[in-house]
């Protein structure tokens, strides 16, 4: 039997989940050797995992692609991919070279409840199958794995089980596209309740043809799902489940989740997942919706919360930490942008191709001071600029 190369390579993600047959082990054999020969590590999620690996994630594409004036901030229908596909890969391309592991598809809030509430609902299986392509694309090109992915609905009501029906047929559809597209492994993530995240898992594991499901909640103000059980909790069920990857993306920026991230750590025994964003949030405003501004006292969320963004050294000790308390999974969500996502890869060990441009003030005419940049007389420059005139 011939398989289409995509559908060997999957298969070969496959090696270490539910029941496979043989012919399937003997197809994942012969696919290792094409994937070498193309220059691709060939290794799934959980691979990639054991031993003490880690898997880096670049995401935040929503507010990135706002920030950039291809979507629009309310809704969040992630349009681009259909109005500009070719920006989409790009961003793909970007966050590869800045060291993600991971093409995450762009389907983020890309369901059938979200276009059909910008009236769009037609373009719906279009929009994910064009982001599941992409994403396996650039993904093939650059010998990394591809995700596809779900999110929270904003439909499911813990006491109307008719919201629980609707929820499990919108991530039904997206996860066999996913399947369909050759995803890796799917990712359902930034749930608020842990009853919409058990639909998720479950859709993930009836439908996802033996896919691994990294499920990650979203924990804003309260340190507790919004169906009220604690966050740590959560993750702990969720992982007894059969989540192979648990833990916390959104809401959350470096300095507030990173006490949650110890307690999961001891709560849970399999790899965990911390996907901050990347403002300034601390004990008075745990989430980045609740960011206020220091000089007026408003509310910043959301066009304003550039103004509590992180600096890049904020992300590099928030990933230090991190790895320190065994984190494994990790990347970055809102406000995530490649200069960022560097920082964390440096700290894993990685040396992206970004690397040969990170910053090196020596070579700068006016900051540096190496023999080359001696020669120019700068110092009342560097005092105007810096402490001003004496
Ligand atoms: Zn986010």
């Amino acid at each position: 039997m011939t398989l289409p190369f995509r559908v060997h390579r999957t298969l070969c993600t496959y090696i270490r989940l539910p029941p496979i047959s043989l012919l399937s082990l003997a197809a994942c054999a012969s696919i290792t050797r094409e994937t070498q020969s193309a220059k691709m590590p060939g290794k799934g999620l959980l691979e990639r995992l054991e031993n003490g690996g880690s898997v880096l994630i670049a995401e935040g594409y929503l507010w990135e692609f706002e920030r950039r004036g291809y979507i629009q901030q309310g809704a969040h229908v992630p349009e681009v991919v259909l109005e500009h596909p070719e920006l989409v890969k790009i961003m793909h391309e970007e966050f590869v070279h800045a060291g993600s592991d991971v093409c995450e598809a762009f389907t983020y809030y890309g369901n059938r409840e979200k276009l059909r509430f910008i009236g769009r609902e037609d373009d719906l299986e279009k929009l994910n199958r064009m982001a599941l392509k992409m994403a396996r694309e650039v993904a093939d090109r650059t010998g990394t794995l591809m995700a596809g992915g779900i999110c929270n609905t904003g439909v499911y009501q813990p006491d109307q089980p008719e919201t629980h029906e609707q929820v499990r047929a919108m991530y039904k559809e997206q996860v066999e596209w996913a399947v369909e597209e050759g995803a890796d492994y799917m990712i359902a993530e930034t749930i608020d309740s842990l009853g919409e995240a058990k639909i998720a898992l479950e859709t993930i594991q009836k439908y996802g043809k033996g896919m691994s499901a990294v499920v990650t909640l979203g924990c804003y103000v309260p340190e507790e799902t919004t169906d009220e059980v604690p966050i740590v909790e959560a993750c702990r069920i969720l992982e007894e489940l059969g989540a192979a990857v648990v833990g916390l993306n959104c809401g959350r920026g470096p300095k507030t989740m990173l006490p949650l991230l110890r307690q999961v750590r001891e709560a849970c025994k399999g790899p965990i997942a911390a996907l901050p964003v990347t403002y300034r949030t601390r004990g008075d405003c745990k989430s980045f919706m609740s960011l206020k501004d220091p000089d007026s006292g408003k509310y910043v969320y959301p066009i304003n919360v550039a103004t509590c963004l992180c600096g890049r050294d904020e992300i590099r000790e928030f990933a230090e930490e991190a790895k320190a308390i065994g984190v494994n999974y990790i990347g970055l969500c809102c406000g995530n942008a490649p200069n960022y996502f560097r920082e964390l890869a440096e700290v894993y060990g990685r040396t992206p191709e970004a690397c040969r441009y990170r910053p090196n003030m020596t070579f700068n005419y006016i900051f540096g001071d190496t023999e080359k940049t001696d020669k120019y007389d700068v110092k009342k420059l560097r005092q105007y600029m810096v402490t001003g005139k004496e």
